[in-house]
């Protein structure tokens, strides 16, 4: 009998034993007595081929057995085998291992890398094979997939939809001002490519939506969280829980963010953090509370981090802890995560078994109601946008009267831009929120919306009846002129 010792990530496979105790007269024998008896152990310690996967090692008492024969090699009733996985603190496999082989333009470029112990050729050999998804290209996208790019992660997975927007530019770091009104897609592919032309770009110009998200993400090692809005977070943590796929999160607010490691076998979900979104409007986006242009480059970079080391498998990384970063004060304060037992996505009895309606869960209405009686295509009722207004929707209320007019009466967090501005201004709206234009009566706006289709917004509308019927349908103190 031989005592095998089998490390905590791999106790998940061998119903929780630390060790156990085999019978075998070689090396070979008793590592198949193992897999025998904890079948789920075979393919996270052998291939396809019943060769031991390099990133598990077996010692035999102090020695590795890689370069022994292990069906030739002895042992005794004394001895003890210990499994190692390479990957340290975690489960065997963030990253495939290592098969590659790096060109010399290669080792060029990574030299800075390739002379740290704690990368090395092996572990650039994890990132050239490692595959991420990033879910965003905007402000934490931008760095993340800049700095990954650069760092020599293998495959990078693009998702977004959205058009570069003048507004983003201030932190959006991938794309430039000639990239206004581009794809983000192409945008921030250009920039990667330009960056590290070794980085396979795989883009996914879609929505992420409970549909398409567990296809998606399931084709990559890791998947990093840049969303800007609350649907699309809980959808990434709940595709990744299912998939056990480690979800790097990170999001920012003026001067504030956060980030950790979800979703990280063991370790807590976005859930556990927060099991509820906030009702819709209560915590505003950065298109509406704003954000320091700064800020989400630091953020981004944390995700950045945590990502290569997770692939490297070094380090001490944020699974079970909460970084708060406060730009204004310089500060890093740091929280501790648990699992909760009783979450509903990674708890002991999950409730979320596939992916949900996440627009209904974070209370946001699916359908536009349907139009008021009276107004046409492209027109709201004012009666409907005084509901989204306390709705909390995300919405600009654009004004193209005159400053004078505006003087006489105005509806409450409107934006005025005089028609015959709009053309010059056109920049400072942003193309993904969006707009619902008014004037006095309706007609201004109308040709407003019109320009604005023109110039590329989708999402605009003409109040109808303008002003007139604000006072008239939802506040008479509004006068009328
Ligand atoms: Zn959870």
């Amino acid at each position: 009998m031989a005592k095998v010792l089998i490390p905590t990530p791999l106790r998940q496979y061998s119903e929780k034993h630390d060790s156990v105790e085999l019978t075998g007269t070689t090396v070979g024998e008793v590592l198949g007595a193992l897999t025998a008896k904890f079948p789920d152990l075979r393919k996270q310690l052998f291939n396809d081929e019943g060769k031991l996967r390099s990133f598990v090692n077996v010692y035999l008492n102090d020695e590795d057995i890689r370069y022994l024969k292990k069906d030739a090699t002895p042992v005794a009733a004394s001895d003890t085998l210990s499994i190692v996985p390479s990957i340290a603190g975690g489960s065997a496999g963030v990253a495939p291992p290592p098969l590659a082989s790096l060109s010399n333009d290669e080792i060029m470029r990574y030299s800075r890398h390739l002379i740290m112990p704690e990368v090395g050729m092996e572990g650039q050999l994890r990132l050239k094979n490692a595959s991420v998804l990033l879910v965003g290209t905007g402000g934490l996208g931008a760095p993340l997939g800049m700095y990954l790019a650069a760092a020599g992660v293998g495959r990078l997975g693009l998702v977004d939809f959205d058009v570069v927007d003048f507004t983003n530019l201030h932190r959006q770091i991938i794309h430039g001002t000639k990239d206004v009104g581009r794809k983000k897609l192409d945008s921030a592919s250009d920039t990667i490519a330009d960056i590290n032309p070794n980085v396979k770009i795989e883009r996914h110009d879609t929505m992420l939506s409970s549909e398409n998200a567990l296809e998606i993400c399931a084709n990559y090692d890791l998947i990093i969280d840049g969303t800007d809005n609350f649907p699309t977070r809980y959808l990434v943590n709940d595709a990744c829980v299912l998939l056990k796929k480690p979800n790097v999160y990170g999001s920012i607010f003026r001067f504030e963010g956060q980030a950790s490691i979800f979703a990280y076998p063991g370790g807590p979900c976005y859930r556990c953090l927060y099991p509820e979104p906030p009702p819709p409007g209560l915590v505003p986006s950065c298109a509406e509370g704003g954000v320091l242009g700064i800020l989400p480059g630091i953020i981004g970079l944390i995700q950045a981090t945590e990502a290569v080391k997770l692939i490297l498998g070094v380090g001490e990384t944020l699974v079970g802890r909460l970084v708060l970063y406060d730009a204004l004060a310089m500060r890093f304060r740091e929280l501790k995560l648990r699992r909760n037992p009783e979450c509903p996505a990674c708890g002991d009895h999950p409730t979320i078994t596939k992916l949900i309606d996440y627009q209904e869960f974070c209370g946001i209405p699916q359908h536009e109601p349907p139009p008021a009686p009276g107004t046409k295509e492209g027109e709201i009722d004012a009666v409907d946008v005084k509901r989204k207004m306390d709705q909390g929707e995300q919405f600009v209320l654009l004004d193209v009267r005159e400053p004078h007019e505006y003087l006489i009466c105005s509806i409450p967090t409107s934006k005025l831009i005089p028609l015959g501005d709009l053309p010059k201004r056109v920049n400072e709206l942003d193309t993904a929120t969006e707009i619902v234009a008014h004037c006095k009566s309706g007609v201004r706006s109308a040709k407003a919306v019109e320009f604005l289709k023109q110039a590329g917004f989708k999402k605009v509308k003409n109040m109808k009846g303008g002003i007139l019927a604000w006072s008239d349908k939802v506040d008479p103190k509004v006068p009328k002129y």
